[in-house]
């Protein structure tokens, strides 16, 4: 990605308030605006800084493994009958996910403004090993703010984090999951504002975090263009990628929002199917979410009549989030991208239907984006092209699939 392209996206959206459209803004305390605006002039000095690209992209290949693949699923395209079906491989990406991106783009960040401590909240664990990865790689200090109900449920990436030297702090409020875990490291930043940095994990989060975060993860973007027009030559006709907060999807949609016959397609979690409202739906269900503010950021949100936020479920840690980040908001009311979800039981069966054809244990994140390939495919002419992003790898999950589908 070249600094020019990233400036042209910045000069985009969002707003000079941080808005894109009705949604985004700060809503934080009148404490926290100081480091806000202390970021959003950093992040502005770095971007226009050569020397902060050329370090961001020396990492992202010798480090990251970067430019991941564009791979061709050919066995599950034939399977279905219809479009081809193309991965953009963030699973191969160090640590297994696309949050690295944004992981080392927030931790150089924090390096050049001088804060040697660095906090993050985590869900699926993969947000908390992505700064804990990054974290070792810069020798800062990382305290990662975690649920107990998501320690439980991943086990193995607070194992990660804790051999990458960060420390993980349980949080018991609320629900235990990852908006209690946000809440905690918000509390902390408040606190410790002078000195520490708060590397938030998902395009959500008050002005400048969701365009910062976007900018980061729209490598995946920048990348899986050029290099399906050289595999395919053409432009995607379909995208599709997972939405929990939003960063690996408005990774991957940046790159495509000027093409207008790109279709741009998010998956949420279902969860047990909408009607049973244990889901994270936050597009899907619009008896239980709705425009209000959660962390920071004004976008949709599961909330009971008296604003009360909701419980969310999915078998998917990573998409289990009562709020979506606000450009989703903003593409979603423009109709430039459109929202579906998928249920557990659909993605579960993506997940064992691409082990099986294609040699690749997904996350269960990213099986939504991949049940929803498997529902369009078959409906698109055989040389369409549909493009998923694969957000992340499968190994984490393991343990929750050997629950469900038993260890026969
Ligand atoms: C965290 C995570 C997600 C969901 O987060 P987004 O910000 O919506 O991308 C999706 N896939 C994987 C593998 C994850 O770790």
């Amino acid at each position: 990605m070249t600094e020019a392209t990233i400036r042209a996206d910045i000069s985009d959206l969002p707003d000079a308030r941080g808005y894109f459209g009705e949604f985004g803004g700060r809503f934080v305390p009148e404490t926290i605006i100081p480091a806000l605006d202390e970021l959003e002039a950093a992040y502005a000095a770095a971007i226009a800084d050569p020397e902060f690209h050329a370090e961001l992209r020396h990492l992202q290949r010798t480090y990251t493994g970067r430019p991941t693949p564009v791979s061709h699923a050919r066995r599950l395209s034939e399977a279905l009958g219809g479009a081809q079906i193309y991965l953009k491989r963030e699973d191969l990406a160090h640590t297994g996910a696309h949050k690295i991106n944004n992981a080392l783009g927030q931790g150089l960040l924090a390096q050049r403004m001088g804060k040697r401590r660095i906090i993050a909240e985590t869900g699926a664990g993969q947000h908390g090993v992505g700064a804990a990865t990054a974290m070792a790689l810069l020798g800062l200090a990382c305290h990662v703010y975690m649920g107990t109900v998501d320690i439980k449920r991943q086990q193995p990436n607070v194992f990660r984090m804790r051999l990458l030297g960060a420390q993980v702090i349980p949080v018991e409020s609320g629900s235990r999951t990852l908006k209690d875990a946000i809440n905690e490291a918000m509390r902390d930043w408040v606190t410790h504002v002078r000195t520490t940095f708060y590397l938030l994990g998902s395009a959500l989060g008050p002005h400048p975090y969701p365009m910062m975060v976007r900018d980061f993860q729209s490598v995946i973007g920048n990348e899986a263009r050029e290099q399906i027009q050289r595999l395919t030559g053409q432009l995607p006709d379909v995208c599709v990628a997972c939405v929990g907060g939003g960063s690996n999807a408005i990774g991957m949609f940046h790159a495509f929002r000027h093409d207008a016959n790109t279709e741009l397609v998010g998956v949420e979690a279902g969860g047990r199917g909408i009607a049973s409202q244990a889901h994270a739906a936050r597009f899907a269900d619009l008896d239980i979410s709705r425009p209000g503010i959660l962390h920071g950021t004004r976008s949709y949100v599961m909330q009971d009549a008296d604003g009360q936020i909701l419980e969310t479920h999915s078998v998917s840690a990573g998409l289990d989030y009562p709020s979506v980040g606000p450009e989703h908001a903003h593409l979603r009311q423009l109709e430039r991208a459109h929202y579906t979800v998928a249920t557990d039981d659909e993605a579960l069966a993506a997940f064992q239907t691409l082990c099986k054809l294609e040699g690749i244990i997904p996350a269960l994140e990213s099986a939504h984006a991949v049940a929803e390939a498997i529902k369009r495919a078959p409906t698109m002419p055989r040389d369409s092209v549909l493009l998923v992003n694969l957000s992340g790898r499968g190994d984490k999950d393991l343990d929750t699939v050997i629950d469900i589908l038993g260890g026969g």
